[in-house]
This record gives structure tokens, sequence and C-alpha cells, in this order.
């Protein structure tokens, strides 16, 4: 029986597949579609998720674009530039803009690099809880089939069957508005590597860089029935005056915005992640970025799962669902603000905005709190004091930092390696501090190791 099944091969299956494979897991990977078309939703890649792709070995440098400025234009007027490069504790400095499709390539060929593979054409039906196992019914390329796992993990998006199945609630709500969608190419004073916010009398747009000539432009919008024309964003863009064509678009559309999260990400034998536990608005980029984080979380923990089924279940639902609450409450703060353009909110962005950027200390705030690198975790039983990011270089394993020489009996495959003389740190595989302590005092480090193996 394989361990694990993995329903859904979007950017968070993959990231847990692949986790499965490094720590040689066991599991099914099931994706309903064929052929995923090639429109993309998430753009941007930050640099937390930057760090866990140079973890697991997926090089996304060459493909994607860099994000190095922003420009606001407020009512027709372009105002002073934001550096996005700033001094974040990590080698990536800015963050990235990357088609969806292109990033789930690029995990892909990292998963058959592995020895991993993914079972397309199967859709996941219904599944039956036991006991000791998973029975899962799958439409497998028209045929249907029980498949028996140990596990179950949904990542299999915002309509999740794997979520309905295991009767969690999704509590939240849907915002009124909606945004309309444009992939196309744009010629005027855009410059390339900037992501552009447009505060127009009477609309609110992004346009952001794609690699090639195309741009993606999100404007907040009436949903007019069929999908918007072409015509539709450039008459709104022509009457704010900001001087650009649009030509050969490659994707029109609109979409609607959900804030919710699920009750639980652990339940039983089942887990939640991605969009399948927590769905927001785009506004700030963070839905794929924060699902890649829980994949990366859950997915060094599953070595384990036989042996403390209960500190991996909740410690993966305490860490990851706290997180997710955040990102949800900051985005929607910023598509609040950011979008709305409401007579009193126009009135103070115009005295707000010169002010925000030209306080080169407020662009360093924003940019270390998107980047994803100011991640703390709350006491879990697989964080026992610390739960702060370690700056190191990563590994697949435990790491103990210590000059200690009287520790403990500890697990053969820890790594010890030097640290200071007076402190030792327990970091885990997802570098994330687990326990601290003098050295001489060795209470929390036995207690962690108790927590995960037994
Ligand atoms: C316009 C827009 C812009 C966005 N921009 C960003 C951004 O810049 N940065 C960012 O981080 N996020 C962004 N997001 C959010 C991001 O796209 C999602 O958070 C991300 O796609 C979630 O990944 P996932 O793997 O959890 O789910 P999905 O991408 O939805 O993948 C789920 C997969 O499961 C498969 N599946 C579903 N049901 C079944 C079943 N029953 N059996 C088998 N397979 C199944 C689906 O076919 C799919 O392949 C944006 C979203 C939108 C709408």
């Amino acid at each position: 029986m394989n361990k694990i099944l993995i329903c859904g091969a979007g950017p968070v299956g993959l990231t847990l597949a692949i986790q499965c494979a490094r720590y040689g897991v066991e599991f099914i990977l099931i994706e309903k579609e064929k052929e995923k078309p090639l429109y993309s939703k998430a753009l941007a890649i930050w640099s937390g998720v930057q760090e866990t792709f140079e973890a697991i070995g997926v090089d996304i440098s060459g493909s994607a674009v860099a994000l190095e400025y922003m420009q606001i234009i407020l009512e027709g007027a372009a105002q002073k530039v934001i550096h996005l490069r700033q001094e974040l504790p990590s080698k990536y400095k800015v963050p990235l803009i990357l088609p969806q499709y292109d990033t789930e390539a690029h995990l892909k060929k990292r998963l058959l690099e592995l020895g991993g593979s993914i079972q397309e054409g199967v859709e996941l039906l219904s599944f039956q809880e036991l006991p000791d196992k998973i029975l899962a019914k799958v439409l497998d390329n028209g045929v249907e089939k029980i498949l028996e796992t140990s596990w179950l993990a949904g990542c299999d998006g915002a309509h999740s069957v794997v979520r309905h199945g295991a009767s969690i609630s999704f509590n939240g709500y849907k915002e009124p508005d909606n945004f309309a969608l444009c992939d196309c190419e744009i010629s005027g004073p855009f410059s390339a590597n900037s992501l552009i916010m447009a505060l127009g009398k009477t609309s609110v747009a992004a346009f952001f860089p794609l690699p090639g000539s195309l741009w993606r432009i999100v404007l907040k919008s009436e949903v007019i029935g069929v999908a918007p024309s072409l015509d539709f964003f450039q008459r709104i863009f022509d009457k704010e005056g900001y001087g650009i064509k649009l030509k050969n678009p490659r994707w029109l559309s609109y979409f609607s915005v959900h804030e919710r999260i699920a009750d639980t990400f652990a339940k039983g034998r089942i887990f939640l992640l991605g969009d399948a536990a927590h769905v927001h608005s785009p506004a700030g980029g963070q839905g794929m970025n924060t699902g890649i984080q829980d994949a990366y979380n859950l997915g060094w923990k599953f070595p384990y799962i036989d042996r403390a089924p209960g500190n991996v279940s909740s410690s993966y639902n305490i860490e990851r669902s706290l997180i997710a609450r955040k990102v949800i409450r900051e985005a929607t703060l910023k598509e609040h603000i950011i979008m709305n353009h409401s007579p009193w909110l126009k009135w103070v962005k115009r005295i707000a905005v010169p002010v925000v950027t030209h306080c080169s200390f407020l662009h360093a705030k924003l940019s270390y709190s998107l980047s994803g690198l100011g991640l703390c975790y709350p006491l879990s039983p697989l964080i026992l004091k610390g739960g702060g990011r370690f700056d190191g270089t990563p590994s697949i394993k435990h790491c103990l930092y210590t000059t200690a020489t009287d520790l403990p009996p500890l697990p053969p495959d820890l790594l010890v390696l030097p640290g200071s003389k007076e402190r030792w740190v327990l970091v885990r595989p997802d570098r994330f501090i687990a326990a601290e302590g003098r050295i001489g005092e060795y209470g929390l480090l036995k207690a962690y190791f108790q927590n995960l193996l037994t």
C-alpha cells in the first residue's frame, strides 16, 4: 500500500510530491486534467519560496523576470519609482515573475528527475476514511478504480473534493467586487521589470510584466456578461490618459475573490494544503507562495508520520493555519485599500501616495513583509522554542548547531555543525528553529525528538 495519495498536481501537489520523493516516502500523485491550459493565475514568486525552491532543487532563475521596481500612477501623474530590491536577509533580494504554468513545468521536471511521476487524467470522485487506511474512488481515464493508501493530501484547489469529503467547513465570504484580467502586449511608457499600479479617476488597475513581451493587467471592474474585450480595457485606459496601446491579447477573463479558510488543515488521515485550505485576494500575490510553503512544511514531516501521527498532524495544522490566517488578513487589507476607489479613499490616497513613495523605510518594510522571510511559527509539538527562520545553508536533515561535547544520545540522521560556545540551536529541515538552549541543558532537545520519534 502506498503511503500517501496526493490529489491535484498544481504547484502545491507537485511540491508535496517532490518532498515525498526527496524523503523516500511512497506516494501516488493524481491529476484530473490530461493537459492544462496555458493560462497563468499566479505570477509572483517571493524570496521565501525562492529559498524553498533552492532547497528542493528547483531552478527557475533562467526563465523568470526580476521585478525590480514598482511605480504608482495617481490620477494620471507618475509618482517616484519604488525600488523593490531591498536589503533582505536572503540572497534572493527581488520577487520573480513567472507564469504559473512555467512554475508547474519546473516543478514537474524536478519531480521526474527524482524518479516521481504524475497519473494524469485521474480524478478523485470520493473517498472513505477507515481506521487504518483511505479507500479512494477515482475515475482513471474513464474507468472507475479504488486506490488504497494510508493518508490523503488534498491539493485539489478551492473546490476541493477532499475538503468536501472530509466535511471540513470553509468559512469566509465573497468580496463584492470582480476583476477583469487581460494578458496582452503593451506599447507605451511602461518600463520592463516594473509593476505599475494605476490609481485612476474612475478605475484601479495593476500591470505586471511577464517574460517575453506580454503584460498581465488586472482591472477592478463590473462584470459585463461575456469575457471582457481588449477594447473594453483600451477605452478605460484612454479615458484615464495613460498613453498606452494594447494589442495581441492572449487571455481575457473575469475573476471574483473569496476570503476563506478551512476549519482545520488536518483531520484524521486527511491533510489540506494550498487553495484547498485557504483562498484570498491575489493582492500581494501570496496564494501559491503560501500553498508551496504548506507542502514544504508537511513534506519533511511525512517520514515520521507512522511514529508520531498526532504530533505531525497537529504541528502542520497549528503552524500553517496561523500563517494562512495572517496572509488572508493582510491580503484583504491590501485589497480593500488599493483596489477601493470610493471618494473618501481617493482623497486619502491623493495625500498618502506621494508620501509613501518617498519613504524608503516603508519600501523596505513592504518588501520584507511580502518576501515571506519574516514568517515565525507559534509553539507546536515540533516547535518548542524559537520558531523563526534560521539563516543558513539548506539541508535535507535536522541540523544541530553547537560546540558542545556533552550531547545526549541523538538520532543518527541529524547533522551536528559548528555553532556558538554557549548555546545550541536545533534547526528543522524546513530551516525553522525548533528548539534552543544553553550548553549542558538538553531538556528541550530530548523532548523535541521524543515528540517526533515516538
Ligand atoms: C488572477 C490570479 C492571480 C494570482 N496571482 C498570484 C500570485 O502572483 N502569486 C501567488 O502566490 N498566488 C497567486 N494567485 C493564487 C494562486 O493561483 C493559487 O493560490 C494557486 O494556484 C494554488 O495552487 P494549488 O496547487 O493549491 O491549487 P490549483 O492551482 O487550483 O491546483 C489544483 C489542481 O488539482 C486538480 N484537481 C482538482 N480536483 C481534482 C480531483 N478531484 N482529482 C484530481 N485532480 C484534481 C486541478 O486540475 C489542479 O491541477 C493568483 C490567483 C488568481 C486567480
